[in-house]
């Protein structure tokens, strides 16, 4: 997901609209915009698709306001209907309310449940909207301390944005699963999931949210709270590794930088003889410069990408990902031809991809193809809304090294260590990597 927000920017749905192209990679099924006027009034468009097919410049205009929050959504197990695309709104006799949220709840089920006992039920199976309940739940006067009641009661990796007529809330989860910096437009703020937003926006980054706070921004400017006295910086290594973009600083360490700084590292674990290095674009060119760099193998493209093709393990059924693939990877036949070949790509995790890309290199002439993955083998399953799909369909969750190989039908294999997939965070984060190690950075509750 991809969370979006603006306070005190004139015209705030155009700044949101630029901004959520440059977040569009965090997720395709969806998008959804929100502002409000002075009145109270609460303007909405939302779709299914890419944000250009779903605003046009007459949906734009027709949302007016200088304070607003978007999205792009991910498919994850939540269905693919309008209902739900955040963010969602709604309604309170102490005024309209508006929230979005991105990753996932470990005790989503058990929050549900007691919930649902109390007499509520649901519209959505978003996590959002067990927030908003909880918040009006506890019912107090102070807004503040509703909302810091509501962020103990539930535990995992999120990111919510909360926005009234004049005010946004930002919260990260204790843990710093989720990134999410501030930025600074004009005389007004911005909240965004990654920085890559800003500098479409003419923003300027400020600071990332620090994991358990949460930040308010009104007519009075900033204000800083905390709901918890945890504060780890476990941000999902996924994000550095495959879902951000390479132009994004996520608690300051710069994307691309990370990425390089894992391939130069790939080459020194995992070397081998060869005449190229090909990276698999989009995500996995910046490792592949860093794999080429240190071995000397120069650097090739190899491989070349449709534009506008959605992420293939984004895409929610296998069938469709399955095609996916040959739509959207051409080689580059005088390229690869009679060559040794590196492939460097930055994760695997059904194997389906790389099976392709394999045979698409050696159909195109690639006499030895050497596949060299950017972080560790993924063997567990995500519980913080990141789509890696479960134990029985990842490649590696049952497969040696060497069994791996064979199944994607590369001459051979390696992968990072997990040491040095924190190592290449130059010190910034302990990141989480629980879908390479099992080691989750918070509890799991039983369904
Ligand atoms: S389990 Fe993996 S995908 Fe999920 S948050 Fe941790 S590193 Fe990211």
């Amino acid at each position: 997901m991809g969370l979006l927000a603006v306070y005190g920017v004139p015209h705030a749905s155009s700044a949101l609209y630029y901004g959520l192209h440059n977040l569009q990679h965090r997720g395709q099924e969806g998008a959804g915009m929100v502002t409000f006027t002075e009145d109270g009034k609460c303007h909405r468009h939302r779709g299914l698709g890419l944000v250009d097919s779903i605003f046009s410049h007459a949906e734009i205009e027709a949302l007016p306001g200088n304070i607003g929050m978007a999205t792009v959504r991910y498919a994850n197990i939540s269905a693919a209907t309008l209902d739900n695309v955040q963010p969602l709104c709604f309604r309170h006799h102490s005024g309209d309310f508006v929230v979005a949220g991105d990753g996932s709840l470990v005790n989503a089920r058990q929050v549900e449940e007691d919930l649902e006992k109390d007499g509520l039920i649901f519209q959505t199976a978003l996590d959002s909207e067990l927030l908003a309940y909880l918040i009006k739940k506890k019912g107090d006067e102070d807004r503040i301390d509703n909302l810091i009641h509501a962020l103990q009661i539930i535990d995992g990796g999120f990111n919510f944005m909360i926005m009234t007529k004049n005010r946004i809330y930002a919260c990260r989860d204790s843990h710093g699963i989720k990134p999410l910096a501030l930025g600074r437009l004009g005389d007004g703020y911005v909240i965004s999931s990654e920085s890559c937003a800003f500098e479409i926006m003419g923003a300027k980054f400020e600071r990332d949210i620090e994991p358990g706070e949460i930040l308010c921004i009104d007519n009075k400017g900033l204000r800083s709270n905390r709901f918890s006295d945890v504060k780890k910086y476990n941000m999902c290594a996924m994000e550095y590794i495959y879902l951000a973009r390479p132009d994004s600083d996520i608690d300051g360490c710069n994307v691309h930088a990370y990425r390089k700084e894992a391939g130069r590292r790939l080459y020194r674990e995992c070397p081998v003889e060869a005449d190229i290095v090909v990276g698999v674009p989009e995500s996995s060119l910046s490792a592949a410069m860093g794999y080429s760099e240190e071995s000397g193998i120069p650097y090739e493209m190899g491989l070349v990408k449709h534009k506008y093709m959605g992420r293939t393990f984004i895409l929610p059924e296998q069938s469709l990902r399955e095609m996916g693939v040959k739509l959207k990877l051409s080689p580059v036949h005088s390229i690869v031809k009679g060559k040794r070949v590196v492939l460097v790509d930055d994760s695997i995790v059904r194997g389906t991809t790389s099976l392709k890309i394999v045979r698409l290199l050696r159909e195109a002439g690639a006499t030895e193809v050497h596949v060299r993955i950017a972080s560790p083998m993924m063997k567990y399953t995500c519980h913080y809304g990141v789509d890696t799909s479960t134990p029985e369909e990842l490649l590696c969750s049952n497969r040696t090294l060497e069994e791996a190989r064979d199944a994607i039908g590369a001459d051979s294999l390696g992968y990072l260590s997990p040491e040095s997939c924190t190592a290449s965070t130059f010190g910034c984060a302990e990141p989480c990597m629980a879908c390479f190690t099992g080691k989750y950075p918070t509890k799991l509750y039983e369904e």
